[in-house]
């Protein structure tokens, strides 16, 4: 049985026995796992108390076949997630950056930009940046690193280019923009300002530091609506901390 080893953040985890815990880690090397934690609920346990949610830990487990759960066998701290302590907004956008990462990726499938993508989100969460800025970009490098980024400047249904002016179609089935002539055929279908469309490119640029980026308080509301609509479609359900990121919206003017 390999012994594995590789950076992760904990996504959840899960009482198993008075002693033991389910953990669900998305490491850098292997993706998501869930493994068993023998004794970390013992108040002096193998794993020091490392297994805390959104923490960064360096671990060692024994992968197992599919149908079981992964054995860990070492966690050690790196970072704490702290600024739910400080902030209620920061630790929603904290919870939501978990269960993006666990609704989003697939077991034993590695991504490690967007592992460092996640660790980086968490880090700004961790500090001074808008916490509407750093759940954008991780939704949109996620989206992008998975392969389910919509389209922002073809037809999602032709490949067309489309012109971005005014209000354009966008497909949430399809995914992404639509022509004219695609459009009538798609359900689903609702209609974005152009501006929202130019704040998601800019945000998906490389070239740009994403941490500058500040999003218009005019955009915020409906730039939340369509990435709600977009990921409650592909996650296949409504996910249950919407509402607090719509409160996010509501309460995080500025920076
Ligand atoms: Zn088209």
């Amino acid at each position: 049985m390999p012994s594995e080893k590789t950076p992760a953040i904990v996504l959840r985890t899960v009482e198993f026995s008075e002693t033991s815990l389910i953990v669900t880690l998305f490491t850098r090397e292997f993706g998501k796992i869930s493994a068993l934690a023998k004794g970390a609920r013992r108040p002096k346990g193998p794993f020091e108390s490392a297994l805390d949610l959104l923490a960064l830990v360096r671990i060692v487990f024994l992968r197992k076949s599919s149908d079981v759960l992964d054995l860990l066998t070492e966690a050690k701290l790196d970072r704490r997630f702290r600024a739910g302590a400080r902030d209620l907004n920061r630790l929603y956008a904290g919870f939501y950056v978990a269960e993006l990462l666990a609704e989003l990726t697939d077991t034993h499938d590695p991504h490690p930009e967007l592992f460092d993508a996640a660790d980086q989100s968490l880090l700004a969460l961790d500090g001074q940046i808008s916490p509407a800025t750093a759940v954008l970009w991780l939704e949109l490098t996620a989206l992008s690193r998975l392969g389910h980024l919509p389209t922002l400047d073809v037809c999602a249904a032709c490949s067309r280019e489309v012109e971005v002016v005014d209000r354009v179609p966008f497909g949430l089935l399809a995914g992404g923009l639509l022509c004219a002539a695609c459009r009538s055929g798609q359900r689903q279908v609702v209609s974005v300002r152009a501006e929202i469309i130019g704040t998601m490119q800019r945000f998906l640029d490389a070239t740009m530091d994403w941490r500058e980026l500040v999003i218009p308080v005019d955009q915020r509301g409906e730039l939340r609506g369509l990435l709600n609509n977009y990921l409650n479609h592909l996650m296949g359900h409504r996910s249950r901390l919407q509402s607090y990121l719509n409160g996010l919206t509501a309460a995080d003017r500025g920076r």
